[in-house]
C-alpha cells in the first residue's frame, strides 16, 4: 500500500478502502487530467460505476482532486496540486485543453493572476482553460512532416 495515499486519506479523515486508493494512484501516474469512463476503464471490474463516482464526489469535496470540463463538456479529474506538493498557492494554475488529442492538462507552473473584481461582485473561484495544440500533437505533427519532406 502506498503511504503517501493513506496519510492522505488519513488526514481527510476517509476509510483507506481499496477503490480509494486505486482511484489516486491511477490519477498520480497520468500526466493528463482522466474522465470517469477511462477511470472506469483502468480500474476495471474491480470497482462500480456507483463506488466510482462516490469516490470522485468525496474527494473533489475534500479538496484532494479537482475537476475540468472539456471541450465536449466532459469532466476530467487531477489531483489538486496540493495534494502532491502540500503547496496550496498552486491550485489555482491554468488549464489546457488540447483541440487534436482533447487531453487535458494540469499546467501548475502556470498561475492564475489575482483578478479584482468590479465593485458588488465577490469572486469564488476562477477557472482558465488554454485551447490549443499539445506538445505531444505539436511533435507527432512535426514527426508527419519530417518524413514527408524525406520522402
Ligand atoms: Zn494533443
Ligand atoms: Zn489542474
Amino acid at each position: 500500500m502506498n503511504e503517501e495515499f493513506t496519510d492522505l486519506l488519513d488526514k481527510h479523515n476517509l476509510k483507506k478502502t481499496s477503490p480509494r486508493l486505486s482511484v489516486l494512484s491511477i490519477l498520480k501516474s497520468r500526466d493528463v487530467a482522466t474522465s470517469q469512463p477511462e477511470l472506469e476503464q483502468i480500474i476495471g471490474k474491480e470497482v462500480d460505476r456507483v463506488t466510482l463516482y462516490r469516490t470522485l464526489t468525496t474527494f473533489e469535496e475534500k479538496g484532494i482532486i479537482h475537476k475540468v470540463l472539456d471541450l465536449n463538456g466532459t469532466s476530467n479529474y487531477a489531483l489538486s496540486s496540493s495534494t502532491i506538493s502540500n503547496n496550496q498557492l498552486h491550485d489555482e494554475h491554468v488549464h489546457f485543453n488540447c483541440t487534436v488529442c482533447l487531453n487535458v492538462y494540469c499546467l501548475d507552473q502556470l498561475h492564475i493572476p489575482k483578478l479584482s473584481m468590479p465593485q458588488g461582485f465577490s469572486s469564488q473561484n476562477v477557472n482558465v482553460i488554454v485551447y490549443g495544440i499539445c506538445y505531444s500533437c505539436n511533435k507527432k505533427a512535426e514527426e508527419f512532416l519530417k518524413k514527408k519532406d524525406n520522402a
